[in-house]
């Protein structure tokens, strides 16, 4: 068992061979601007359109309907910073929830410290938002509502559709994350019913750098980008040609083996799951048991920290992420499973491991090898552990 395990496709995944043949041939020969007039510039521009194509068949929209952008951040960023507030006319106020990406955190902040009210429905101990909570905030009125389609953490899925149609009764447009979804799960907007959707090709193993905005028809739109007319006008700056021609590829393959991929990737992942919480007592699994995207396992080793045991499992060739993020040199629990409900403790003792269809039984077979290993070694130097297994054995010892 010479490979490296990679186990955190949330994050990132590999780029499929496809993807990386089609971007090469588009650097060697495909090279021109896609703006331009000439043979160059429109061999580039057909496959552009190819690729806008392919990406709006997976989602269910029309090729108009999608906008290229450098990826998720800036299709969220976008949402926030140009199209909100060319939606005041319908009131300053956005409602959206407490365990989004920070790149949609962060631009409602800045839309709060721009006059903004903004409205955070919190979610249940699975990670799920209730549809009437969400309900209720929009009584004081909303532009727009943004609830992410699958929590990058712990990987619950939220229930968009019936989000939207609630929005939409009370006049708001509707932005979704979709970023951890797309590629995973089916996703369609009809069914959806939302107005915008961000997605990144990195998360469906095609380019980092690239991802897409679904506009719906007639929604409303405003640059981020301004300075070169490219899409439209409606975000500038020269196409990212190869990148979208691998996000198209990308896009492709993913429509094509969707339902293939989850299989496996369920299986994968349900098997490394099982496994560990067969070899590793008190291991508690984060998130919605089966309302969960495929690929995600987050889970928390009590009286472990996630850090230590991510550091310990790469040491042996197994690549995990943490539920906390690392922020200015001091650990922040993650405030997804502190929206959960979960107490500090159990949100440092989380590791997330993200599977893909790449990933092979060989993998998992290292990760159940590896890790009970790594536990044992964090929990013989962790005092809480200590005090736990004493307590343990005065409650089993004979009374009296
Ligand atoms: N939203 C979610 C839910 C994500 O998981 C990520 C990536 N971690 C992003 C947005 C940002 O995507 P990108 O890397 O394409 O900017």
């Amino acid at each position: 068992m010479s490979r490296l395990a990679y186990f955190d496709c949330a994050a990132t995944t590999r780029p499929a061979p496809e993807v990386l043949d089609a971007m090469r041939t588009v650097q060697e020969e495909t090279w021109g601007n896609a703006s331009s007039a000439h043979g160059f510039g429109q061999a580039a521009r057909r496959l552009v359109e190819d690729a806008r194509a392919k990406v709006a068949a997976l989602i269910g929209a029309r090729p108009e309907e999608i906008m290229f952008t450098s990826g998720a951040t800036e299709s969220n960023n976008t949402v926030f910073q140009s199209i909100a507030p060319a939606l005041k006319g319908r009131g300053r106020r956005i409602v959206t929830t407490a365990i989004e990406h920070p790149s949609v955190l962060e631009s409602v902040q800045w839309l709060e410290s721009q006059g903004w009210s903004v409205a955070r429905a919190g979610v249940d101990g699975a990670a799920l938002v209730d549809p009437a909570a969400i309900d209720r905030l929009l009584g004081d009125g909303a532009a727009l509502v943004s609830v992410m389609l699958a929590n990058n953490e712990v990987g619950t899925i939220e229930p968009v559709a019936a989000i939207a149609a609630l929005a939409h009764t009370h006049g708001a447009a509707v932005h979704t994350d979709a970023t951890q979804a797309v590629g995973r799960i089916p996703v369609d907007v009809t069914a959806l019913g939302v107005d915008y959707l961000s997605l990144s090709g990195h998360k469906l193993h095609g380019p980092k750098g690239v991802g897409a905005l679904f506009v719906r028809r007639g929604a409303k739109v405003s640059p981020l980008l301004h300075g070169g007319e490219q899409e439209g006008g409606r975000r500038s700056g020269t196409l990212n040609v190869p990148g979208i021609v691998g996000l198209g590829a990308a896009a492709a393959l993913a429509a094509r083996d969707l339902a293939g991929r989850a299989v496996r990737i369920a299986h994968l992942r349900d098997a490394l799951e099982q496994g560990l919480m067969a070899r590793i007592p008190n291991v508690i699994l984060n998130g919605h048991p089966t309302r969960r995207l495929p690929s995600h396992a987050n889970l928390s080793v009590s009286f472990v920290e996630g850090e230590s045991m991510m550091m310990g499992l790469d040491l042996a060739g197994v690549a995990v992420s943490t539920g906390s993020a690392c922020s200015s040199g001091s650990l922040e629990p993650s405030h997804v499973l502190t929206a959960m409900g979960c107490d500090a403790g159990r949100a440092h003792a989380s590791l997330r491991l993200s599977v893909g269809y790449d990933n092979t039984e060989e993998d998992v077979a290292r990760a159940l090898e590896t890790m009970p290993a790594v536990v044992e070694r964090l929990r013989k130097m962790s005092p809480t552990w200590a005090d736990y297994k004493k307590k343990q054995a005065v409650a089993a010892a004979p009374q009296g």
